[in-house]
């Protein structure tokens, strides 16, 4: 029987562990996992804070027992993967609860240990009601002080989409939120005239935005409810009662890095589409490894369940014998901000033109529905394109609805590498409740071919 062990039991690991059961029955899989939890969606945890969701076992897909029992996978919880010997193929675990090291043999691994949240090089962030929420116990814990009536200023130290949904989330609780970020707007994935649309959305919402800005310290107060927060530029101490830091994500490799196996430029683990790594019966999959970008052509990080679950997928073929790629994406990813949805596929302006293209880019406003029903509403939408050849290369779009429908369609746009011509010629579908005859993404593209011809935009 061919042993398969998966370290990392939530998107990817989980997926892959299905998939190599689904596809070969007689696999001996173990899965380890250092917390409690595996097989979760941390995705809707801003849902859980925001009380919207009661119970955490609605973000719990499977219990450990339960992927044993239904799935045919054991599962190590409160397990932690400590050593990795890839010549003489054996992982070394260590049990949390009782402390006791263990030996796994394999024959194929798979690391699928995500990513680690990141933390700034600052004094006081040991301070028991500082937070960052990359797992289900920092979800708990802090919609635990939440519910305790024990938060009511919150300080959020970046403008990332994680940022920007628990913006959200604590407003609904009642409170009062400030938000620092560094550079001069949210969401760095869009271009600074979207994110500016989203800026206005969170003010709009009772939001208070310090952009250009960071924090240099945090402090103990008197008050054990209560740390204080030196904000820069403008050297000014706020105190609060919860602070949340969101400052972008890293992939957690080391224990890939201390068994020799090869990291990319990225610093995620180098892997091949067939998802191996650079050590001969290891593959790695999900947010600690690199995902190929269609657009950019380039290796990168990913911080989506979207391409986890997919990386895990095809590693779980290949983990069973039967040959799978991960073709790559286009970095599509979709959130809510308040009363507007927020989308964008593939690249935005400066990420075009630092990738060596002639970019260049339009935006329109345009009904979701017959201007003449109530219900309809605009959608602003910039796509981004190559002068040179009118390839596509990214889009974002912001509107109280329908945008989905239109990111979706551009981002399947981008897996065809089509060009604005192309696009301009799809088949979507219409109806009065929920667009014009002429889609935004059709009125999109003639801006951009007319563009493309040289004529006014
Ligand atoms: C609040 C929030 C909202 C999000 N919303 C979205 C969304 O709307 N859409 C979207 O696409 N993505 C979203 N994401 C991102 C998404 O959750 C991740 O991309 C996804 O979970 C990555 O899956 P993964 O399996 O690669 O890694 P993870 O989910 O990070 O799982 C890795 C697992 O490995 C375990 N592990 C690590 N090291 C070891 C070790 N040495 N031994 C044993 N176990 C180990 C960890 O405990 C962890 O459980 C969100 C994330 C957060 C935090």
């Amino acid at each position: 029987v061919e042993r398969i062990v998966i370290v990392g039991g939530n998107a990817a690991g989980m997926s892959a562990a299905a998939r190599a059961k689904r596809v070969n029955r007689d696999l001996d899989i173990t899965v380890v996992e250092s917390g409690a939890h595996v097989a979760y969606s941390i995705c809707g945890a801003p849902f859980l804070i925001s009380g919207e969701l009661r119970e955490a076992s609605g973000l719990v897909h499977f219990t450990p027992e339960e992927f044993q029992s239904q799935r045919g996978s054991r599962v190590l919880a409160e397990t932690e993967a400590v050593h990795l010997q890839p010549g003489l193929k054996r992982l070394e675990v260590l049990c949390r609860r009782s402390g006791r090291r263990d030996v796994l043999a394999y024959d194929r691994l798979l690391l699928a240990t995500g990513y680690k949240p990141r933390r700034p090089r600052i004094q006081g962030l040991d301070h028991p009601l500082v937070f960052t929420l990359a797992r289900l116990p920092d979800a708990l814990a802090i919609r635990d002080l939440v519910d305790a009536g024990q938060v009511r200023d919150v300080l959020l130290v970046g403008g990332g989409y994680i940022g920007l949904e628990l913006c959200e989330a604590l407003r609904r609780r009642g409170c009062r939120v400030l938000l620092v970020e560094e550079s001069e707007s949210v969401l760095g994935t869009l271009d600074r005239d979207m994110s500016e649309i989203v800026a206005r959305e969170l003010r709009l919402n009772g939001i208070e935005l310090a952009l250009g800005s960071t924090v240099g310290e945090l402090r103990k107060t008197q008050d054990a409810g209560r740390i204080a927060a030196l904000l820069q530029p403008a050297e000014s101490w706020s105190t609060v009662n919860l602070v949340l830091i969101d400052i972008g994500v890293e992939p957690n490799v080391e224990l890939a890095e201390r068994a020799g196996i090869r990291l990319g430029r990225s610093g995620a683990i180098e892997v091949t589409e067939r998802l191996e790594t650079s050590v001969f019966g290891v593959y790695a999959a999900g947010n600690c490894a690199e995902a190929f970008n269609l657009v950019s052509g380039r290796c990168e990080t990913s911080c989506l369940a979207t391409v986890a679950s997919k990386q895990g997928r095809a590693a779980g073929d290949n983990l069973a014998g039967r040959l799978a790629r991960f073709g790559g994406h286009v970095g599509t990813s979709i959130l809510r901000v308040f009363g507007l949805e927020v989308g964008s596929t593939g690249l935005n302006t400066s990420q075009a033109l630092s990738c060596g293209f002639r970019a260049d880019a339009v935006k329109i406003s345009a009904p979701v529905a017959a201007a003449y029903l109530p219900e309809s509403t605009q959608v602003t939408l910039k796509v981004v394109f190559d002068r040179s050849n009118g390839r596509l290369l990214g889009a974002q779009a912001i509107g109280p609805r329908g945008v989905a429908a239109r990111i979706n369609v551009l981002a399947a746009c981008l897996h065809q590498r089509q060009t604005v011509e192309e696009a301009a010629q799809l088949d979507l579908a219409y109806a009065p409740s929920f667009s014009q005859a002429w889609d935004p993404v059709h009125v999109a593209m003639h801006a951009a071919q007319r563009v493309m011809a040289g004529r006014a935009r």
